[in-house]
């Protein structure tokens, strides 16, 4: 889009200029898309509808002058008296001096703000001159910083309306704006602005919403042809009847959705292609065997795969149950940084030599001395656990390999198609039959004595219990001294019969491992933790898991949690002791009683927190859309998503009608320099 700089409006000089760069306006344009965040409809009420401490509009004529007082450093007040249906109101105006000298005895003033009953007083928010009825109904508010003033913005913006009528160039394509019945660029812009109705409004608003999310999704799926096109990877092949035969003697059927996962990622190796795909699922559906079946196909033909995992315990695991799966077809090893000295040698060698298939392991997969032979085909797990670096470092060791992401955080479809955009995404959203799901209790704190007799008859039919202790924000010393506390306590009460394991982030890995290893043998019944346990452990005897103050867990974290047990045949049970104070606080543990279908968490978590929350604000990598939002707006982004998929594979892109629209998209910094991450 052309910028005209701001200076070209009328009346606008270099100090409006510089007021308006406080606010990241540069020019007409930026004005232009200066959006209300919200708008205030005003609607007068008689003074007998009234109710204390509410927000209300009223209109009134000035009978006195306005008396003004100042207080403190640059303090105000003014306060005025009006006459409002034959009574004496007062109208109280903070920190808004100048305000005096417009307004005179006799004239008319509308006043919206917080009504005191008592003393027949309104706190006013906002004000206009004159009777309501000369008011606009729907009134923008917008963010204002330093010296800007609502009504002074308001004029500028219409003058930038007026100097942009009749110049301004369309950028979306009349198919769409016929399509989805969506006002013009200049008409949208002006109710944005100016809305005349509710209606104008939602349309208005409509518009930009497909605009946002459309021009956003073009730009993801052209990222995303782009790196695939950017990078041959290698076609594998494989012999189809090996691989079915594997699948075959496997000592399940898979669900369809595990099938149609495989499938997706079948068609990737074979592509000549790079894979940049991810695996989504919840905890147990199943992604392991998912990930073997890629890793035997990529070993059919020819290729060795590496498996990155966050922690040794789960490396351990993971290399354990590959090792079981494959049953000798293939060859796997295991490397974690606490494999030292000459064993660590023979395995560097054996890589080197192509003597191995597939190599499982934490962050030393990436060290220097580690070269790969034939690397064809990397899996991440957990992947957001893993910087783009180390991603990046363990797909340069390879040749050209295949990359598959797997995540056991359900992520809501909305999100996952606009922070994964650019990557393909495969989902598991089934579990292998004959699972019983966690039955999720939630308890108050004074029930502990009760929780603790349940928990000890579950260990007495010979099964196990996790213990999880109060997280307190910021602070690893004082969660020790959590997770201290509650060790002795429980110690005090298990032993000694049953043994109780102390687990926390202080420990050394070693020490760790020490318990897990205990744990896992079932020397030790109760283990006491922090939420370190959280990711991956599989422990399928263990029956209980029980939060300590669940309500200061993300809802997402609990379910993590609670994923550690039901892994098993028996009947697994979850325990949240939380005492939560606030409604939205109570709701989570509802509704975590009323499911285990982590994506179903995971949208309430969506509508609960919102899209910038979700992620934690770190990592979000969502874009910042002005008007489009990803909560309610869903529906609009599924259909942005697809046109933009019509539009990049038809070519449509490249006609005439498109050109304005390629040219916004194109002039995305991302698609400057390196495409590849
Ligand atoms: P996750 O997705 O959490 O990594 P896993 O791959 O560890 O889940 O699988 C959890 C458990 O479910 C494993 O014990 C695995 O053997 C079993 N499993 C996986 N797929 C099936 C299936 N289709 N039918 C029955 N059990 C399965
Ligand atoms: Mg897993």
């Amino acid at each position: 889009m052309n910028k005209t700089p701001v200076e070209q409006l009328p009346g606008v000089g270099e100090k409006v200029k510089e007021s308006l760069q406080g606010i990241g306006i540069e020019s007409v344009e930026d004005l232009l898309y200066y959006f209300p965040f919200r708008y205030e409809t005003y609607e007068v009420k008689s003074l007998s509808e009234l109710q204390h401490d509410e927000r209300a509009t009223i209109e009134g004529k000035v009978i006195y002058p306005p008396s003004l007082v100042f207080y403190g450093r640059r303090k105000s007040k003014l306060t005025l008296t009006l006459e409002v249906e034959s009574m004496i109101v007062k109208a109280v105006l903070f920190n808004r001096a100048f305000a005096k000298d417009q307004l005179q005895p006799g004239d008319w003033i509308t006043v919206t703000g917080k009504w005191d009953q008592r003393k027949l007083q309104v706190t006013v928010s906002q004000y206009h001159k004159g009777k309501a009825k000369h008011l606009q109904p729907i009134q923008p508010v917008y963010p204002l910083r330093g010296d800007i003033k609502l009504q002074r913005l308001k004029r500028w913006i219409s003058s930038a309306l007026s100097f942009s009528n009749g110049s301004l160039e369309e950028y979306i394509p009349k198919l769409y704006l016929k399509q989805y019945k969506l006002p013009t660029l200049f008409q949208a812009l002006h109710t944005m602005h100016f809305p005349e109705n509710h209606f104008a409004l939602k349309h208005a608003r409509r518009r930009f919403v497909f605009e946002e999310l459309f021009i956003f999704q073009l730009k993801m799926q052209l990222l995303r042809k782009k790196k695939k096109e950017a990078t041959k990877g290698n076609t594998k092949n494989w012999d189809k009847i090996s691989l079915q035969e594997f699948v075959d003697q496997l000592p399940f059927e898979l669900t369809d959705a595990q099938k149609q996962s495989s499938r997706e990622i079948l068609l990737d190796l074979k592509s000549p292609f790079r894979m940049n795909r991810l695996l989504q699922g919840d905890v147990g559906s199943g992604k392991t065997i998912v990930a073997a079946l890629s890793v035997y196909a990529v070993h059919l033909s020819g290729y060795q795969s590496a498996i990155m995992v966050p922690t040794e315990i789960l490396a351990e695991q993971h290399y354990q149950s590959l090792s079981e799966l494959f049953n000798n077809r293939v060859k796997v090893v295991l490397l974690t940084g606490s494999i030292k000295g000459k064993k660590r040698r023979e395995i560097v060698e054996l890589i080197k030599n192509n003597q191995v298939d597939v190599i499982v392991g934490t962050h030393a997969l990436i060290q220097d001395e580690i070269e790969y032979s034939k690397l064809g085909f990397v899996v991440v797990d957990e992947q957001h656990r893993f910087g783009v670096q180390q991603r990046r470092i363990l797909r340069e060791k390879g040749l050209v390999p295949d990359v598959l992401f797997m995540t056991a955080t359900p992520i809501p479809r909305t999100l996952s198609i606009t922070a994964f955009g650019d990557m393909d995404v495969s989902t598991i959203d089934q579990m292998p039959v004959g699972r019983k799901p966690v039955k999720t209790y939630w308890a108050k704190e004074q029930m502990i004595s009760r929780v603790l007799h349940f928990i000890e008859e579950e260990v007495k039919k010979g099964h196990q219990a996790y213990v999880i202790c109060p997280l307190i924000e910021e602070s690893e010393k004082l969660d020790i001294q959590n997770v201290l506390d509650v060790y002795q306590q429980l110690t005090a009460y298990f032993s000694p019969v049953y043994q109780v394991g102390l687990m926390h982030g202080r420990l050394s890995n070693e020490e760790k491992e020490n318990v897990m290893r205990e744990y896992a043998k079932n020397n030790v019944q109760v283990l006491v933790s922090t939420t370190v346990v959280e990711v991956g452990v599989n422990v399928p005897n263990a029956t209980v898991m029980m939060i300590y103050d669940a309500e200061r867990f993300g809802l997402a974290q609990l379910h993590q949690l609670r994923g550690r047990v039901g892994r098993g045949k028996e009947q697994s049970y979850c325990i949240l002791l939380a005492d939560p104070k606030t409604d939205v606080g109570k709701e989570r543990m509802q509704v975590m009683t009323q499911t285990t279908d982590g994506f179903e968490l995971s949208e309430f978590d969506l509508k609960l927190r919102g899209p910038g929350d979700f992620f934690g604000k770190k990592q979000s990598g969502l874009p910042d859309f002005k008007v489009a939002d990803l909560v309610h707006d869903y529906r609009a982004l599924e259909t942005a998503r697809k046109d933009a998929q019509q539009v990049i594979e038809s070519g449509l892109l490249e006609t005439e009608e498109f050109i304005n629209l390629k040219k916004i998209v194109e002039q995305d910094p991302i698609f400057q320099g390196e495409i590849l991450d």
